[in-house]
Order: C-alpha cells, then structure tokens, then sequence
C-alpha cells in the first residue's frame, strides 16, 4: 500500500518547498503547521490535508508546543519529515527571542518524538542545524566541521543548544523502535524563503537589500565570514536521499563550495547588473567560518552536482525581483 507522509513546518521554507516535492512524486501528505504563510500557499496547499492554527480545526489544531496535535496528525501516517521550528536568521538567535525560540523548540520536538514512537511511526527525519556544532572551533581560519566533532564545547546560542539536545534526543529513540534521522542543515537558501528580517537569513536579507537601494548596501560585519550555503532543490535531494538510504546518524546537508559573505554580496550585485558601495556594519554576524565537511556524505551517497553559490544567489535575486514586479 502507498505511503503516508506528514510534513510539520509545512507552511515553513522548506517546509512547503517538501510538500511540493513529495506531491510531484506521488505521496499523500498531511501538512501540518501552526499558521498559514500565503507567499508559499501554492506550495503546501498540494497537501492532500492542510492542518494547521492554534486553534480547532476540524476538531485539530496546528500547534506542535500542544501535546496532543503530534498524536492526532501523526496517528494514521507511516513517516513524518519534522521541520516544524522557532526558527530565523542570525539577528533572531542573538537578539532576545533566542530564548523563547530554544523554549519552544524543545517543546515541539518532545511531542512530537513521544508521539512519533506511540504512534508506531516507520520513520522519522529531524531537521537539526550546523548550530550544534561547537562553536569554539568555528573561528577565523577554521577547517570545516565534520560528524566527529560533533557534541563538543558549547553549541551556537540556546537554538543550537536544543536542536543539540533534540537530536540526542532522536537519536535515543532509534533504540526504542523509531527511525529518527537527523540532518545537520548548513543554511538552506532559495524562492519562497522569508526575506523580512528578523526572520530572513542572509541570502534574502543581502538581495532585499540590493532591490531597496542598489546603490549603497549595508553588509554585518566585515564580508569575511566563511558559510557554505546549500540550495533548495539540493537540500531536498538530500533530504530525500537520507529518508531512503541506510541511516549513518547525523550527517551534515551542506554544500562543498566555502564562499565568503562578501563573495555573495557580489554575485548578488552581478545578477541586479549595479556596483553598490558595500556599507560594513557592527550585526549579528555568528561564528567567523562555518562550512560543511562532507566526506560522510560523499563516500556514503555520492557527491552529486550540486548549484554554485553563484549561480543559486543569481536565481534567488531574480526571483525577489520578479516577485517587486508582480506586486
Ligand atoms: P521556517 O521558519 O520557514 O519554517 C518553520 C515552520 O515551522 C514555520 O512555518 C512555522 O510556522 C512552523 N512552526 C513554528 N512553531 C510551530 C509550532 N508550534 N507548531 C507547528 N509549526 C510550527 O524555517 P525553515 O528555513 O523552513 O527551516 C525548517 C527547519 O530546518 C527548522 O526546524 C529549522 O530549525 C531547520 N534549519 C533550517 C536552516 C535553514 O538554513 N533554513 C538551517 C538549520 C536548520
């Protein structure tokens, strides 16, 4: 008998990007989400059911931090994708919501693990993130992080710590019955995602800067900072390949290719066709080099062609550009 998927964060970025992945492959999927976002209805409105809101809808709500929606959404499905999340971009872990966000977060993964292993679930993926990693060995000059090091000194703010402990957590469970699976996310950028602060991430942020003045941008920090940034289809390929490939436990979903803020700043300024004057200022900037090892990845599920930062930030542009046009 075919499959039954339940997505929570379904109306999230990558979250809704899923829900559209999994329709074009010919699951059913349940949707779930504490609220609807209309820039990605198109997305997870494919669902064959759309649960979301905190409050009853069809005798459900949306709302994961309850203790009985994971029960009820996930009581007649065989695997759940766990996206759901309290999550933004650097500005929202170092300023005050950091907290509130860990607090919310552990809540939702609880509910949902207790009810993925008494609901008999077949298989589960977590989204984890690079934030667990230990944020000490992330300064300037520093190699890429890879599995091994993972669960040494501090992890990057309370969101690193609970998607830390969370994954520990997961991880646990596969002892109990469940396959837990968990992917450490290295930023995950494209369409559809937030571009408003203080839920945009960099790459939005960088190009809804260049739209709004092209001619002088404000950059945090000083460009040098290292990341590796992976696209959405990649990201969903990947995904995809944990989900149906022999398990290795968490494993980076990141990409190869070390680029530098700056580098981005201008291959977004490339696409826009402007030369801005670069304004560096004192934000929220993280870790001074974070970048994905994938040595796991590759000798396990191959390397794959994956979008060059270039050509991914270039895509990205010209869809929030196009997206000004229509409004
Ligand atoms: P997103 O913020 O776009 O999506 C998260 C979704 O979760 C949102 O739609 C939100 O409404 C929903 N949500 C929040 N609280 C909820 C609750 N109580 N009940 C039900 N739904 C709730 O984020 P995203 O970029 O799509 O990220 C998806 C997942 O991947 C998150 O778990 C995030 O922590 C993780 N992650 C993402 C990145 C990245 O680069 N995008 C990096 C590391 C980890």
């Amino acid at each position: 008998m075919a499959k039954r998927y339940c997505v929570t964060g379904a109306a999230g970025f990558i979250g809704a990007n899923l829900v559209a992945r999994l329709k074009s492959e010919g699951h059913w999927v349940r949707a779930v989400d504490v609220k609807a976002t209309p820039e990605r209805a198109h997305l997870y409105e494919q669902a064959d059911d759309f649960v979301h809101g905190t409050v009853g809808y069809r005798g459900l709500c949306g709302d994961l931090r309850e203790g009985t929606t994971a029960m009820r959404v996930f009581a007649d499905v065989d695997r759940v994708y766990h996206l759901a999340a309290d999550h933004g971009g650097a500005g929202y872990f170092h300023g005050p919501e950091d907290f509130k966000a860990a607090e919310n977060n552990l809540r939702i993964d609880q509910n949902v693990r207790k009810a993925a292993l008494q609901n008999g679930i077949e298989r589960l993926f977590f989204a984890s993130s690079a934030c667990t990693y230990p944020v000490d060995i992330q300064g300037e000059g520093a190699r890429a992080v890879k599995e091994s090091d993972w669960g040494g000194g501090p992890a990057e703010a309370s969101y690193g710590e609970a998607k830390r402990m969370s994954t520990i957590l997961f991880e646990h469970s596969r002892e109990h019955g469940l396959d837990a699976r968990s992917g450490l996310f290295h930023t995950i950028y494209g369409p559809t995602q937030d571009t408003e602060e203080p839920r945009a991430k960099f790459p939005t942020a960088i190009c809804r800067k260049v739209l709004d003045n092209p001619e002088r941008v404000e950059v945090w920090g000083d460009g040098t900072q290292v990341r590796t940034f992976l696209y959405i289809e990649d990201a969903l390929d990947r995904i995809q390949a944990m989900m149906e490939q022999p398990y290795h436990g968490p494993t980076n979903l990141g990409s190869d290719e070390r680029v530098t803020v700056q580098d981005c700043c201008e291959w977004v300024a490339e696409a826009a066709g402007v030369s801005p004057e670069w304004v560096h200022t004192d934000g929220p900037v993280g870790v001074a080099a974070r970048a994905a090892d994938n040595t796991l990845w590759n000798s396990r599920y191959g390397e794959g062609d994956l979008t060059s930062a270039r050509d991914g930030f270039g895509k990205l542009y010209r869809w929030m550009a196009d997206q000004r046009v229509v409004a």
